[in-house]
């Protein structure tokens, strides 16, 4: 599942998820953010938020992406867009 927060992108491989015992991915939303991934059958979702609530709630804070890397099963990536990075790395001959 994936989601879109103000300027990021939270993709989740919820494959990874039923065995996962700690769901830290949940945990660290509360902590960190303002608890918009809630458990749904054993998996982590925002069904429970319309998209526009989820922007809105959402801090970018990347703890649930740590979380499951630290305790969880590494099913979590976060695309965080840098606009003009591309063009950068290019001009120095980066990329
Ligand atoms: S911590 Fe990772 S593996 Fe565990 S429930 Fe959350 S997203 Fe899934």
């Amino acid at each position: 599942m994936e989601f879109e927060e103000r300027t990021i992108k939270v993709i989740i491989d919820t494959t990874k998820c039923p065995d996962c015992s700690s769901k830290a991915c949940v945990d660290a939303c509360q902590v960190y953010d303002r608890g918009i991934l809630q458990l749904s059958d054993g998996k982590p979702s925002v069904d429970h938020l319309s998209p526009e609530e989820v922007k809105r709630r959402g801090t970018e804070c990347l703890a649930c992406e740590y979380a499951c890397w630290q305790l969880g099963n590494n099913a979590i990536r976060i695309e965080v867009p840098i606009k003009g990075l591309d063009e950068y790395l290019r001009k120095r001959n980066l990329r």
